[in-house]
C-alpha cells in the first residue's frame, strides 16, 4: 500500500506514541485536527490503525502486506464470478467456434443434461483441430475437449486467492464455478453455476487497488 509522506508520519508518531489522540498527532505534525482528518481516515479504514474513544489512534499490529492479505483472502468467488458460457456436449467444433466468438469469451465449458460438467474448450483446443484436415461441422466437441476428472474447478464460497493459485498451477484461463449435485445413480455430479477468468481476477486487482 502507498501511503503519503503525511501518513507515514502519523504512523510513526502513533507507533511511538501511541494511543495518541488526533489533536495530538495534529499537535506533532503543526497541522488542524481537520487537515487530518483524512489521512486518518484512510489508515483506520485499511486496517493500520486502530481507534477508539477516549483512548485514541493506536497501532492495530497489521502490517501492511497483512492488511492486503487479509482484504485478498475475504473476497469470494461467487462475488467476482461471471456468467458461464457452455456447449452442448453433442455439438460440433464449428459450433464451439461460432459460440467463442458470438459471445466474445476464451474458454467454453462443455455441459450434458442438466448444465453438468464434462469437459473445457480452450482456444487453442479449438485451433488445433483447424490444423488438421477434420471436418469441424462433424468433429464432436467431445473429441477435442480436455475431460472430467481433469478439469479443474472452483466454487461460490471458495476464496479468489485459491481460486487464482489454482489457475497459474495449472496453467489454464478460466475455471468453472460449480455447485454438487446428488444424481440419480447415488454418485455427484458437478452443475456449471459460473466462470472465473483471469479476467475476474484481473479486474478485482484493478478495484483493489482503487481502494473499493
Ligand atoms: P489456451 O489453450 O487458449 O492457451 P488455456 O491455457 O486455458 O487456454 O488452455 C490450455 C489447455 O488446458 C487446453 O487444452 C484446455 O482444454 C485446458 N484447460 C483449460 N481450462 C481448464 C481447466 N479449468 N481445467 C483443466 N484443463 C483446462
Amino acid at each position: 500500500m502507498k501511503l503519503s509522506k503525511r501518513q507515514e508520519s502519523i504512523l510513526e508518531i502513533v507507533n511511538n506514541y501511541g494511543p495518541i489522540t488526533g489533536e495530538r498527532i495534529a499537535e506533532m505534525l503543526s497541522l488542524t485536527r481537520a487537515t487530518l482528518r483524512p489521512d486518518l481516515a484512510i489508515l483506520t479504514m485499511s486496517g493500520l490503525l486502530d481507534a477508539r474513544p477516549r483512548v485514541g489512534y493506536f497501532h492495530s499490529g497489521k502490517s501492511r502486506y497483512r492488511v492486503v492479505a487479509e482484504k485478498l483472502n475475504s473476497v469470494l468467488v461467487d462475488s467476482v464470478k461471471s456468467v458461464p458460457i457452455v456447449v452442448n456436449e453433442k455439438s460440433f467444433v464449428y459450433d464451439a467456434v461460432v459460440t467463442m466468438f458470438i459471445e466474445d469469451v476464451g474458454t467454453l465449458f462443455v455441459v450434458r443434461e442438466g448444465g453438468l460438467l464434462e469437459g473445457v474448450l480452450s482456444r487453442k483446443d479449438l485451433l488445433k483441430t483447424t490444423l488438421g484436415s477434420h471436418d469441424i461441422h462433424n468433429l464432436p466437441v467431445k473429441v477435442v475437449m480436455t475431460r472430467m476428472p481433469n478439469v479443474v474447478h472452483t466454487t461460490p464460497e471458495e476464496t479468489v486467492w485459491l481460486a487464482a493459485k489454482k489457475i497459474i498451477e495449472h496453467e489454464v484461463d478460466a475455471l468453472p464455478v460449480v455447485r454438487k449435485v446428488p444424481l440419480e445413480d447415488g454418485s455427484e455430479g458437478l452443475e456449471v453455476i459460473g466462470r472465473l477468468s483471469k479476467t475476474n481476477i484481473t479486474r478485482l486487482f484493478v478495484e483493489l487497488g482503487e481502494g473499493y
